[in-house]
């Protein structure tokens, strides 16, 4: 059965505490969701600004093929605001259950009734397809719930949606809750928040009940505690229910659910949401965290490169993310031989032992170990002298007191003496801005990621930096630990361009 994917991510999404997107944002995000195959975006509620309508505006001037659609409350102003952007459809929200009419919009039932009706027919009229969703309705009466839907559907609404709003949805009431709606002649859609940690859960019991379209959010986010996850829900869908199951299940499971939506292309969505919201993940989310695929234990990563299928349930290429093995404590030889491999270093069993000590021994101390350290480690073991290509003579830092933060640099690249200058938004941004300026020629390398870790308590404590660079597609990870934070940062940065540019 095929299942249509309504993407509120640019609506129940944005409102996250502390996410404001720009029009052209919106616009990147909805075309990243089009490109992959969402079948309804969500573009925003027209009538909050004038700003969201510019939004909305660009999004459906876009001529993407999703249908754009707007969240409006069911009052006409907010259909009204709706026309002016030139939406296919109204996510049209009217509150059902009493403790919304009675202390939300001061009403009774029948005049919340009179007027989505009213909300319903109007947008109707005036050429919008009509999604009629009930607010706070796992805590409604169910005669009155049904009646609502049963009116707006004799009158025209294209689809009926029952949103869990507060999250009280538990799986067993999900699929009774949909199973029962699903009857009422209309395509019905499953909304769940993540209030007990339960809308993906909930989210697939309302498909199993017969809803054939779902609401969720690129990473779950959304208010409190966020929506249900379309990356989680897609995954599921594909691999837990889909046709193309390969695994035996413990219990007879002969459903099937597919979507539109390109799943390679999951993990890509999820990183650009991620940026542009500045919403970062938990690195143990499921499907797109830092870890999904990620070993450190010995038995498990020993496991994986036998057969990946030992640990991973799919395979990270499935939705685009990438395997890693991660050294820390719990390494094992296994793994720890795969890594050296991928650095291009084959030791005998007996180095391989001496190096598997010391980065034990790094583990003990807490530390997660990076790439350059296992080369480093190597090196220094194997008595490897590499030659740095770019060598740091001396640096220059201006900051303060309503300075701008100012670096110059001095590097030394194959003998050549190199000087630059740069400005930036702090005393760290304004040296990596001048190192970068200053091997532009050599290396386009991209800063993916920055972590900074007092490793001591006080303001003397050792500081830890680790920084991800990118050049073209290929992704190291080096640190640096020392007592002065810009010293650690760009010591780390320089040794990490280093390592990219040997292999180029
Ligand atoms: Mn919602």
């Amino acid at each position: 059965m095929k299942i249509r994917v309504l993407d509120t991510t640019l609506r129940d999404g944005e409102q996250t505490p502390g996410i404001s997107l720009t029009a052209s944002e919106k616009l990147r995000i909805a075309t990243k969701l089009d490109d992959i195959g969402v079948n309804i975006i969500e573009a925003g509620s027209a009538i909050t600004s004038s700003g969201e309508k510019e939004a909305i505006k660009k999004i459906t001037s876009a001529g993407l093929n999703a249908e754009i659609c707007s969240f409006a409350r069911a009052v006409r102003v907010d259909v009204d605001a709706a026309l002016d952007t030139d939406v296919d459809s109204v996510h049209l929200v009217v509150p059902t259950s009493d403790l919304h009419i009675e202390h939300k919009l001061n009403k009774t039932r029948e005049e919340v009734l009179n007027q989505a009706m009213d909300a319903c027919q109007y947008a109707l009229d005036h050429g919008l397809i009509v999604e009629l969703s009930a607010e706070d309705s796992t805590r409604s009466d169910m005669d009155f719930l049904k009646k609502v839907f049963s009116e707006g559907i004799d009158i025209g609404a294209n689809r009926i949606c029952a949103c869990d709003t507060v999250g009280m949805l538990t799986p067993e009431k999900s699929y009774d809750f949909y199973s029962q709606l699903a009857t009422l002649g209309a395509p019905l859609s499953v909304h769940c928040h993540n209030d007990f940690g339960l809308a993906v859960a909930n989210t697939l019991s309302g498909i199993r009940g017969g809803a054939s379209e779902f609401h969720c959010t690129v990473n779950g986010i959304g208010e409190r505690a966020g929506n249900a996850a379309l990356e989680e829900i897609i995954v599921s869908l594909n691999t837990l229910y889909g046709k193309d199951k390969d695994y035996v299940s413990v219990v007879d499971d002969n459903y099937e659910f597919e979507t539109d939506i390109n799943i390679q292309e999951i993990y890509s969505t999820s990183k650009l949401v991620s940026r542009l919201t500045g919403v970062y993940l938990q690195a143990n989310k499921a499907i797109v965290g830092e870890n999904a695929f990620a070993h450190e234990s010995g038995i498990h990563a020993d496991g994986v490169i036998k057969n990946a299928a030992t640990y991973e349930p799919i395979t990270p290429e499935l939705v685009g993310h990438k395997r890693k093995f991660v050294m820390g404590k719990h390494i094992g030889t296994k793994g720890l031989r795969n890594n050296l491999s991928e650095l291009g270093i084959k030791p005998t069993d007996e180095e391989c032992d001496e190096i598997f000590k010391r980065v034990k021994s790094l583990g003990d101390m807490g530390k997660c170990v990076t790439d350059v350290d296992l080369q480093a480690i190597a090196d220094n073991l194997l008595e490897l002298e590499r030659d740095q290509k770019i060598k740091l003579e001396e640096f220059t830092i201006v900051s303060g007191n309503k300075a701008i933060p100012t670096a110059s640099v001095k590097l030394n690249i194959d003998d050549e003496e190199i000087l630059e200058a740069g400005v930036g938004l702090g005393p760290v941004d304004a040296a990596i801005v001048a190192i970068k300026k200053g091997i532009v020629d050599f290396a386009d390398v991209e800063l993916e990621e920055y972590h900074v870790d007092a490793i001591t308590g006080g303001t003397d404590a050792l500081i830890d930096v680790v920084v991800k660079l990118r050049l073209g597609d290929k992704i190291i990870s080096a640190r640096s630990t020392q007592p002065d934070i810009i010293d650690a940062s760009v010591e780390a940065y320089l040794s990490g361009v280093n390592r990219l540019l040997e292999d180029n």
